[in-house]
C-alpha cells in the first residue's frame, strides 16, 4: 500500500505510471531507474525504456523529483500536494537520507534573483549535500 500519495485527482495516471509511483511512494530513498524496474519485474515491467517514460511523465506532473547528482527519483513529499518547480533536497552523505524542504521563501527569492539576471527560469532543484541530524548525533 502506498503512503503519503499525492491528491493528483486531475491527473489519470497510465498503469505503468502509477506502478512507477507506487514503488517511489513506498520508499524513502531515492531510487534509480534500474531499482525500480527491478521492483516492478512482478508486476510484468520488462524495460528499462517503460521506465523512464512513465518516470519522465510523473516529473513532468510534479509528483515525482529527479535527484541529478544521484541520478535517482523520489516521489514529492510536498504535503499540500501543489506542483512546485523549485524543490530543495537534502542529502546526507552518512546514511543517504533525502529529505524535500519546501520553502516559498527559496522559490521567490530564486525567481527575484532570476528576474533580476534577465532569466526566467523554468524549473530549478537545489541539492544540499551533508549530514542529517541523526547521523550528526550518533557521532557526539
Ligand atoms: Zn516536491
Ligand atoms: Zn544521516
Amino acid at each position: 500500500m502506498s503512503k503519503a500519495r499525492h491528491d493528483h485527482s486531475d491527473v489519470s495516471l497510465t498503469k505503468n505510471q502509477a506502478l512507477v509511483m507506487d514503488a517511489l511512494a513506498d520508499e524513502e530513498e531515492p531510487l534509480s531507474a534500474y531499482a525500480i524496474l527491478d521492483r516492478l519485474r512482478a508486476h510484468g515491467l520488462r524495460a528499462p525504456l517503460q521506465v523512464y517514460r512513465a518516470l519522465d511523465q510523473l516529473v513532468s506532473y510534479g509528483m515525482v523529483h529527479r535527484l541529478e547528482s544521484l541520478n535517482a527519483f523520489l516521489a514529492c513529499r510536498n504535503p499540500t500536494g501543489d506542483p512546485h518547480t523549485t524543490v530543495a533536497f537534502t542529502i546526507c552523505h552518512q546514511c543517504n537520507q533525502v529529505s524535500e524542504i519546501t520553502d516559498d521563501r527559496l522559490t521567490s527569492r530564486i525567481n527575484s534573483i532570476a528576474r533580476g539576471n534577465d532569466f526566467t527560469p523554468s524549473k530549478s532543484t537545489i541539492e544540499l549535500r551533508g549530514i542529517c541530524a541523526r547521523c550528526r548525533n550518533a557521532k557526539e
